[in-house]
């Protein structure tokens, strides 16, 4: 699976501060066959990944997640944003009945789709009336009636005896009946074709142009994988619709279909049909339909967890320093200063701990240009003095602020800011901090 192929390339990653091109490239590459795998059709894969990319380039440095992780995350947010971010509902019409029309092939799951779709609707106070409108297989009528009945939602049908009967003329009345019979919605069913065609398309068509729907759903099946785009693409030039509804992804099927169709036609996706009975039948879930592309749910879950864990676990390393009986250096004290900053929010916490409070309101008066002044200085000085600062003399303060593009003053009140902070982790340190997480003794 993906996740083992990545899971290798990250091992190699690990440690890495930041996105390297070839890192980029690597991880860019097993996503691609990923997705060519979950049958993403391929010039909607080249899009993908080139954006990606492009996005992982300017990408921050992020503490709580490996380069590869991160290039991961945004992967994924990419992926939600194209399939629509948030779910899109149906529209409804002012003046009902909301005419909702269902398009796509033979076997696509249209009646299918009417009776779950009725059902769902049923289930939100709607009342609304199923049209057969197939008249094309001799089957499909009673088929209709078969899943209204189970769905108990009331069928509109051509009379029989009447001949094959003209589904425009169906589909023109039904609308009629709704209106007298207080039937807010009118699920029209379709015929379809094995393959596109002419004539079904023309057929399509007509009934649109009876009954002018409010939304038109495409219905298609997820199984079909690169075929769907070919039929998409089809449908939207021989009938036009506003969604859609994306069924049998209770199969194997990855789902790549939804994200080709999505960047193809621009249509969102409205409805996913998961399996043969009713129940089996949602709104469409982009952030859901991307972990099953990705095939990734357990990567994704550990990323977040990751983040989330992130700022906790900051707090919990400081106090593992303060705990510490190693002597507080000039390397904890950069680290310190940088996290305060970044936990922002988290600062208001520390506040709470005893003792810290005053190194909270003496770290949070450092601004970034401050926070930058001090990591060059720290960094300009020798592991030695890092770990033993007393042993910075005049000298060593000139070379230490030659070299970080500061002033010996700098360098001095650093020193100084240093002292003081030491001082207080020592006397923390003795006093002991009853209560404090992850200290001994809590
Ligand atoms: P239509 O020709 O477009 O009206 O398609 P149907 O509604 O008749 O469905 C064709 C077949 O697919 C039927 O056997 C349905 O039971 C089955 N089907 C429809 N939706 C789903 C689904 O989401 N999952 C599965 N597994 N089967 C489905
Ligand atoms: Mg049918």
């Amino acid at each position: 699976t993906l996740s083992d192929r990545l899971t290798t390339v990250f091992t190699s990653l690990r440690g890495k501060g930041r996105l390297s091109e070839e890192d980029i490239n690597t991880t860019a590459r097993e996503i691609r066959l990923a997705l060519l795998e979950a049958d993403v059709a391929l010039p909607v894969v080249r899009d993908f990944i080139a954006h990606v990319k492009e996005r992982a380039r300017g990408a921050e440095v992020s503490k709580a997640l490996n380069p590869a992780q991160q290039f991961i995350k945004i992967v994924n947010e990419e992926l939600v944003q194209i399939l629509g971010g948030e779910s899109r509902e149906l529209s409804f019409s002012k003046t009902p009945p909301t005419v909702i029309m269902l398009a796509g092939l033979q076997g696509s799951g249209k009646t299918t789709l009417a009776g779950k779709l009725g059902k769902w609707l049923a289930s939100e106070r709607d009342t609304p009336l199923l049209v057969a409108a197939d008249l094309q297989r001799p089957n499909a009528v009673t088929q209709l009636q078969v899943v209204g009945e189970r769905a108990e939602i009331p069928v509109f049908a051509p009379e029989p005896g009447n001949g094959v009967g003209d589904p425009v003329e169906v589909a023109r009345e039904s609308v009629e009946q709704a209106r007298r019979n207080n039937h807010n919605v009118v699920i029209i069913d379709t015929a379809g074709r094995l393959g596109v065609d002419e004539e079904m398309m023309q057929q399509a068509a007509d009934i649109r142009d009876a009954v002018q729907p409010d939304e038109i759903l495409f219905v298609v099946d997820a199984m079909i994988g690169q075929d769907a785009v070919n039929t998409a693409q089809s449908f939207l030039d021989g009938v036009g619709y506003d969604a859609v509804a994306l069924t049998k992804l209770d199969g194997d099927a990855r789902g790549g279909a939804a994200l080709s169709i999505r960047h193809i036609t621009g249509k969102p996706i409205m409805f996913a049909s998961t399996g043969e009975k009713l129940e089996d039948f949602d709104a469409f879930h982009p952030d859901r339909m991307a972990s099953r592309i990705l095939d990734m749910g357990d990567m994704l879950t550990l990323i977040e967890q990751a983040q989330r864990t992130f700022e906790e676990s900051e707090v919990e390393k400081m106090a593992s320093t303060l705990a510490s009986d190693d002597d507080f250096t000039l390397d904890d004290f950069l680290e310190q200063m940088s996290m305060i900053r970044k936990l922002g929010p988290i600062n208001s916490l520390l506040g709470m701990m005893p003792g810290m409070g005053q190194m909270r309101d003496q770290i949070s008066n450092v601004d970034d240009a401050d926070l930058d002044r001090i990591t060059a200085v720290i960094r300009s000085m020798t592991p030695a003095e890092r770990r033993n600062p007393k042993i910075i003399n005049g000298s060593r303060r000139l070379r230490i602020a030659n070299g970080s593009g500061t002033q010996v003053s700098d360098v001095n009140g650093l020193v100084t800011r240093f002292f003081e902070a030491q001082k207080m982790m020592r006397q923390m340190k003795n006093g002991g901090m009853p209560g404090m997480p992850g200290m001994p003794g809590s």
